[in-house]
């Protein structure tokens, strides 16, 4: 094990050290079931806990309740995956501990499986980054801030079509817990602002926004005037989250070339999901990623049917 950057608390992992940990497949499916199932092996289509290990291929369990053989990767984001528990294994590796976030590329070429089989793993695990994404009834003070995504110029085709404007994404920042939690929006307005503050922020919450209009009207609220250079009066500022659209915004440019608005949601939680995760312990982002990997499913006919 050795320090990461930058934190010197923060105990990291070495590709040394994770190919050490995960040697074999075995290896790596034990370890998905030890944290997808904590509380002892269940099957995970009837919750029965009377099951044996089986001689199927892929399923290492079977069910006397359901009759049917089961693995650990049933009722996850791995559920019919042919991909193998020790890329898996690496993928969430490189999901917990890429700061810029991970291209479906990179996927193809360091686990040497195919573009699509690639493309369909990155968004499965965006999926799964969901829950740690999420933030409920922040207590404050809380930034809120919106920034804009996509669109990019030269796209001269794209922009003919209308797909080429670009997607807002509203974002807050408790600051007392560090957490984020930001979700694209239709639109900027008022009523949709509110709605998502509503949804993520306590009413008697400090909030803190730039002059954007729609804020208005906010109860407990305070904002600074970009538009004349104010930016920090006091306690009211938005830095926090501004640094976070930062790595965003750079992540965007830097790993991925386009992430087209209907995805654009997985894309966000896999930020602010690793925003939240990010003082943990390398062996402890990987644990909490597995664990919320059960719950989650995306289908194949539900991503390219952009739902
Ligand atoms: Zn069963």
């Amino acid at each position: 094990m050795s320090t990461a950057p930058g934190k010197s608390y923060r105990i990291g992992i070495t590709m040394v050290d994770l190919f050490k940990m995960f040697p074999d497949d075995k290896t790596a499916e034990k370890w998905f079931e030890s944290r997808i199932w904590k509380d002892g092996r269940r099957c995970p289509r009837c919750g029965n806990d009377d099951t044996v290990t089986g001689r199927h291929p892929r399923m290492s369990y079977y069910c006397h309740e359901c009759d049917r053989y089961f693995s650990v990767k049933i009722g996850t984001v791995m559920e019919s995956s042919k991909i193998s528990y020790q890329k898996w294994a690496i993928a969430t590796y490189l999901f917990a501990t890429n700061l810029k976030g991970v291209s479906s590329m990179k996927l193809h070429r360091d686990l040497g499986i195919t573009q699509k089989s690639a493309w369909f793993m990155v968004h499965r695990l965006r999926e799964s980054w969901r829950k740690l994404a999420g933030v409920d009834q922040m207590e404050g003070p809380v930034e809120i801030d919106e920034a804009f995504f996509g669109g990019r110029e030269g796209n001269k085709h794209a922009d003919k079509k209308g797909t080429s404007k670009k997607t807002a994404v509203v974002g807050a920042k408790d600051r007392n817990t560090n957490r984020i939690t930001a979700s694209p929006v239709p639109e900027t307005t008022k009523a949709r602002l509110e709605h998502f503050i509503d949804g993520h922020v306590r009413q008697d919450a400090k909030k803190y926004t730039d002059e954007n209009p729609s804020y208005s009207g906010l109860t407990n609220h305070e904002s600074v005037r970009h538009s004349v250079g104010e930016y920090v009066r006091g306690m009211a500022h938005t830095n926090g989250m501004e640094s976070f659209w930062a790595i965003m915004k750079r992540g965007y440019d830097g790993t991925f070339h386009h992430i087209s608005e209907e995805h654009l949601h997985r894309y966000v939680n896999e930020f602010a999901g690793r925003h939240n995760i990010r003082t943990m312990d390398t062996m402890d982002m990987m644990n909490t990623v597995a664990e919320n990997m059960a719950g989650s499913r995306l289908t194949y006919r539900r991503l390219v049917s952009h739902v």
